[in-house]
Parts: structure tokens; C-alpha cells; sequence
């Protein structure tokens, strides 16, 4: 894919000689573009080393890999931290991670698939109560290209004759914060003063001279370090600095200028030595941290597939607190729901607006999502790039003579995210304690139109705009929505249960929202917007209640699906009880055989004595093994064949008796796996 962000020489020299007489700087700036304008198609990447300056390798506690997971991890979430140790011994695992906050812990195992095995296996399920165990996933920082250099020269052709708008040395090239028209806002009086944002990244270089005095101190998860105000912490390089700047970087008169400039950035370092990424585990640490430490806004440009329950439940955990979250879309192009944390409910996902001269269009890069809410210039962004004598010094930034700081060019739904979290900022200056969803609703009732024509997947509002502060606070359109899933006799909280909601929000959108019942049961839509939706039930996972990642039980007659066409005008609560009928036919039984329910974590056994050649056991429910046997020993090797009816679907059963025994498993065609789910009956 060739991107539209290359461009033509030709042009370019036309612009230098009428711009020439406008800065010095701009020579400067086109013979740099002049080197670096190569563009390179702008998917989403692996955080590799794409940095080139002073970053040391990998951090030598974590290990890395290029896999969806890491291999030798894996995250629990605990019922009772006095479990912790047995959980430990069981996977033959030590603690990595305790995060009370969520109830979560991570370990370090030799295999996650063998531990994963191990907690779910029915010997191990009593002698430790665990809500869900899940691998720690492998995220992204979501960078387009670096350096791409000076091409937008357009956009001074556009704004005519070139007039300084911020006063900054760099105004010429700070295109975004026209844009969004923010001069009308620190007009009125809004810079962020008294915002925290926290910025969860690479780490800030807070030394780089157009950032001294905005970093506060922050928090650098995977070694559990606190980060003094002030101090350079761009372990994983660039990419945090550049952020930062977008939101935060002095209004001086030299270098750029954030779009708050009076906010305070706090760094969390999720992207670590070598821009790795420090795992879901460490990541929810780091969230909860800044939750604790006062952020109002958490800033991500950052993401990747796989949906985690500890980071939903710290995430959850910063909107239960009234914070803000923006998170980019990802730089794939195509829409997507998979990308997270961008489509956790709740979340101000953003995509990336580029500037083509006359109009301003959604990036050709920019991924859709039925939940994206809004864009904001994130093509050839020009930020603060960490100092030479800084850990993430990046070779691809220039250094300028006012303030001797480094600055680059970086394009991405990543450079469009700061855009919007400096201005959440702003907007909860001017309301501190406007919900999450009035911040969202404010952005996106004062975005203006870009791309087609209304609110579409890729641009969703609209771009941000300075119309959003001093409108007035919307009282109603958002909400907070629990919704829980149990067996037919309200008893069992059923974890791992996939819920959409699928319909028509007050604004007349389509949107699409979904959550999974975490370990308690429940399914959380917080900050959602109120509207008319089908709740769309299924589950649970049956790849979650399998034996491990690799032994799955792929018996779709268990997993249950419910439906509900719903209107949520304010925050509600809804149950679903999930039923099923189950029933054991056996070819022919004299009446004395008998049948054994036990259930999986062996809490409890039932014998049934088989008076014909049915049996119902719909009342039943949990997780059970299914054994058939006779009143004495058989005298020859025995085959017992039988059918349940699962919910409607019929599956043949076999056990095998060996000549001087009684008892069998009952197994599907599979042979493994062998235990059955059922919900109980409702009356
Ligand atoms: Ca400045």
C-alpha cells in the first residue's frame, strides 16, 4: 500500500521558493523532509525496534516474543489473595504480580498452556478458587511512520498567506492545532491547568527542554519503579516523547506547542527497553497506578488483539473513577472491533485526520469501528523527540537552535489520540466532574464533518473542534449498564459470556458495544451512550472452560444463546438466566444399571438408578462427568453406547466396560474433554 502522504518533488520546490522568506527554519526543515519523505505503507506493526538512537535491548526481567502471547506467562484472576501461594505451587509458577485492585495476579511459568491446563483441570479447580485465567496478550504501540518529514506544504498554500497562529518558532508546521481552531480556547481561558494526563507509552523524555516542568512524576510498571517529575523515562523510545508534546509541550514561543499547555503528563511506561511491551499484567498496574495518583485522563496510543479481562477490569477500574480514556484505532485501514483497548466500552476511540489542502479527509491509514468517536490530525504531526543524551534518542529527529530541543515528524491514529487527550483536558478544566461519557458527548456534538457525509465508521463524529468547550454539558445520553448472566437458578455467576449490544443510540447511530461476564458473572458497559439495542447473549467461551489452549471442547450444544430487544434511557442493571435440557436415551438397560453425576470440581456426586432407558437430567447444573455403570462386574468386555440431547442437538456417547469392572465414563466422539456443561431447568 502506498500511502498519500508522499509527495511530488515538483511541488515542492514551488512551495520552497515561496516560502522561503517565511522562516529559516523551513530550509532547514525541507532539506530534512527532502531526505526523509520516503513513505512506507502505514499498517499497524509489532513494536520492533524501530527506533534507532540510544535504547538499550530488551529489559532483562521480561521476556519478549513475537507471538499473540507471551509463552511463559499467565494471568489469574483470584478469589481470595490467601490462594495466591497455592495457586503459585499448583503451576509450579512464582508471582510475578498482585493487583488487589482487580483481584488479579500474574506468574511466571515455564509453559502458559500447561498452567492454563493445570487451573482448569478438574483435580486442581477445588483446592483453588480462581475467577478466569487467560494469557497475557501482546500489544502495540501504534506508530505509522516516523520522519516522514516536511509534506505538508499544502496546508500553507491553504491557510494563504502564512500568519504566526500559536507564536511558537514551529507554528509554521503545527497544521492540527488550526484545525481544531484551539487558539479560541486558550482564548477563553482553558490550557489544562490542573489536569493531570497520564500518558501510557514509551516513556517522556522530561528533560527535553520544551517539556521541562510539564512532566510530573509517573511509573515505570515492569520493575515497579516510581519515575521522579522532571526526569527522562523514554526507555521504549520515541514515541511516548512525541505524545507527550502533542498534549502538553510549553507555550514558550520556542519549539511546538501542546494542545493543553497546562496540563501536567504523567508517564506510565508501557512500552518498555526496546519498546516492548510490558504485557497486560503490568499494563493494568500501571493504569490502576495513575487512577491512584491523581490522572484524569489516560492517554493510549497503543493496542492489539485479544480481548483481556485484567485489562478491561482496569480500565473499567479508571472509569468506575470518573477517567477519561482515549485510545487510537490502529493504523490498519479496514474496520475493525477486535482492537483493544480502542473498543472496550466506554473508551473515546480515535482515528487519524490528514490535511490535503482544501479539505481535511480521514487518513488513508485510519482503522474503522462502529465504535470509533471521533478523529483528529494525526498525519506528518510535528512533536518533541527526546534529547540526544536521552535513552530514546531517535536519529530521525532534528535539533533547533531557540531551546536546543529535538523535534520530529511521526503520522499515526497515535499522533491523533494526543490531539484529543489534550483536549478532554481542556474540557474537564472548564467541568471536573463531568462523567466520562458527557467529555465524550461534548467532543463529539461539537466534532465537525469530515470524510462521508455524517457519522461514518472512519471518522466517526467528526474532527475534534473548538466549538466542544463552552457548549453546555449534556445531562442525558450516557449511562452505566451491568449485565449479568447465571444458571437458570440465579446460583452460578457464569464468567466468559460474550454480550453485545447491537442497535440505535439517542444519536441515531448504529453502534455496536461488547463486553464478556467477567469472573463475577457480570458483563460492564460503562459510559456507554443510552439508546434502543438487541442484547445479543452467547456463550460461555467454550475455548475458556477447556482444559487448557490447546485441549478446547468444541461442543457448541452447551453454549447458549439469548436475545432481548432493550431500551436504556439510565443506568440499569439486567439478569439472564441461562437454562438448559438435557437428556441420556441408552439403547437398552435391564434396570439395575445406574448412572453417576459428578461434578467436575468433585464437590458433589449423585447416583441415579436407571429404571428405563431415559433419563432427563435438566435439573443439573455446572460442569459434570457423565458415568455409567452396573450393579456387579461385568463378566465380558462391555461397549456402552448412548445419545444425550444437548439443547436440541443429539451426541452420541460411548464408555467401556473391561471384563471384572462396573463403571464408565461416558465420552463424546472426542474421547477427551469429557465433562458436560449444563444450567439447570427453569420451571
Ligand atoms: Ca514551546
Amino acid at each position: 500500500m502506498k500511502s498519500k502522504l508522499s509527495l511530488s518533488n515538483k511541488k515542492y520546490t514551488f512551495d520552497l521558493k515561496s516560502l522561503l522568506f517565511e522562516s529559516k527554519l523551513v530550509f532547514v526543515f525541507l532539506i530534512i523532509g527532502l531526505v526523509m519523505s520516503i513513505t512506507t505503507s502505514c499498517t499497524d506493526r509489532r513494536s520492533e525496534r524501530t527506533d534507532n538512537g540510544n535504547i538499550p535491548n530488551l529489559s532483562e526481567n521480561l521476556s519478549v516474543t513475537n507471538d499473540d502471547y507471551f509463552p511463559d506467562r499467565v494471568l489469574v484472576g483470584y478469589e481470595d489473595e490467601k490462594d495466591l501461594d497455592k495457586i503459585a505451587e499448583l503451576i509450579e509458577g512464582t508471582l510475578l504480580l498482585k493487583i488487589p485492585q482487580i483481584r488479579a495476579a500474574s506468574f511466571k511459568v515455564e509453559e502458559v498452556e500447561k498452567a492454563l491446563e493445570i487451573l482448569q483441570g478438574e483435580e486442581n479447580i477445588r483446592k483453588v478458587k480462581i475467577r478466569y485465567a487467560e494469557p497475557v496478550y501482546r500489544r502495540n504501540i501504534i506508530p505509522c511512520e516516523v520522519g516522514q518529514g516536511y509534506s505538508n506544504q499544502t496546508t500553507l498554500s491553504t491557510y494563504g498567506s502564512y500568519q504566526n497562529y500559536t507564536n511558537e518558532s514551529l507554528d509554521f508546521y503545527l497544521w492540527g492545532l488550526r484545525a481544531i481552531g484551539i487558539k479560541k480556547v486558550w482564548d477563553r481561558g482553558y490550557d489544562g491547568t490542573g489536569i493531570i494526563v497520564a500518558v501510557l507509552d514509551t516513556g517522556v523524555d522530561g528533560t527535553h527542554p520544551d517539556l521541562q516542568g510539564q512532566i510530573m512524576k509517573g511509573y515505570r510498571p515492569s520493575k515497579g519503579e516510581e519515575l521522579p517529575e522532571g526526569t527522562d523515562s523514554s526507555y521504549g523510545g520515541s514515541h511516548g516523547t512525541h505524545v507527550a508534546g502533542t498534549i502538553a509541550a510549553k507555550r514558550d514561543g520556542k519549539g511546538v506547542v501542546g494542545v493543553a499547555p497546562g496540563v501536567k503528563i504523567m508517564p506510565i511506561v508501557l512500552f518498555d527497553s526496546g519498546g516492548w511491551y510490558v504485557g497486560d499484567d503490568y499494563a493494568a498496574s500501571g493504569i490502576i497506578w495513575a487512577v491512584e495518583h491523581g490522572a484524569k485522563v489516560l492517554s493510549n496510543s497503543w493496542g492489539g488483539a485479544g480481548y483481556s479481562q485484567a485489562l478491561k477490569d482496569a480500565f473499567d477500574y479508571a472509569l468506575a473513577h470518573g477517567v477519561v480514556i482515549v485510545a487510537a484505532a490502529g493504523n490498519s485501514k479496514s474496520s475493525q472491533s477486535f482492537q483493544y483497548p480502542a473498543n472496550y466500552p466506554g473508551v473515546i476511540q480515535v482515528g487519524a485526520v490528514e490535511y490535503l489542502g482544501n479539505k481535511y479527509d480521514i487518513a488513508d491509514f485510519s482503522s474503522g469501528s462502529p465504535m470509533l468517536s471521533v478523529s483528529a490530525p494525526g498525519v506528518n504531526i510535528i512533536s518533541t523527540m527526546p534529547q540526544k543524551t536521552s535513552v530514546g534518542y531517535d536519529k530521525r529527529s532534528f535539533q533547533i537552535a531557540e531551546n536546543s530541543g529535538y523535534y520530529g515528524f511521526m503520522s499515526g491514529t497515535s499522533m491523533a489520540t494526543p490531539h484529543v487527550s489534550g483536549f478532554v483536558a481542556l474540557l474537564l478544566q472548564e467541568y471536573p466532574n463531568a462523567k466520562p461519557w458527557q467529555i465524550r458527548r461534548l467532543l463529539e456534538n461539537g466534532a465537525i464533518d469530515i470524510g462521508e457525509p455524517g457519522i461514518d465508521e472512519r471518522s466517526g463524529y467528526g474532527m475534534i473542534n473548538q466549538r466542544s468547550v463552552s457548549s453546555e454539558l449534556p445531562d442525558n445520553g450516557g449511562l452505566n449498564l451491568d449485565v449479568e448472566v447465571t444458571d437458570a437458578y440465579g446460583d452460578w455467576k457464569i464468567p466468559s459470556v460474550s454480550v453485545s449490544l447491537i442497535g440505535t443510540s439517542n444519536t441515531d447511530r448504529r453502534v455496536r458495544y461488547f463486553s464478556k461476564t467477567n469472573g463475577d458473572g457480570v458483563a460492564k458497559f460503562l459510559n456507554i451512550d443510552t439508546g434502543k439495542y438487541d442484547v445479543i447473549i452467547s456463550g460461555p467461551d467454550s475455548r475458556e472452560n477447556s482444559e487448557g489452549l490447546s485441549n478446547v471442547v468444541y461442543r457448541k450444544a452447551e453454549e447458549r444463546v439469548y436475545y432481548a430487544n432493550r431500551s436504556f434511557t439510565n443506568d440499569s442493571s439486567i439478569t439472564f438466566n441461562f437454562s438448559s435440557q438435557a437428556r441420556i436415551k441408552f439403547k437398552n438397560v435391564s434396570g439395575n444399571e445406574f448412572l453417576i453425576l459428578q461434578s467436575k470440581d468433585g464437590s458433589t456426586s449423585t447416583t441415579i438408578e436407571l429404571l428405563s432407558n431415559q433419563i432427563d437430567i435438566s435439573h443439573l447444573s455446572g460442569r459434570y462427568f457423565i458415568k455409567f455403570g452396573y450393579p456387579s462386574p461385568v463378566l465380558h468386555n462391555t461397549t456402552v453406547n448412548a445419545t444425550i440431547t444437548l439443547n436440541g442437538y443429539d451426541i452420541r456417547l460411548s464408555g467401556y466396560i473391561t471384563a471384572g469392572s462396573t463403571l464408565t465414563t461416558l465420552y463424546d466422539a472426542y474421547g477427551r474433554n469429557s465433562h458436560w456443561t449444563f444450567f439447570g431447568k427453569t420451571e
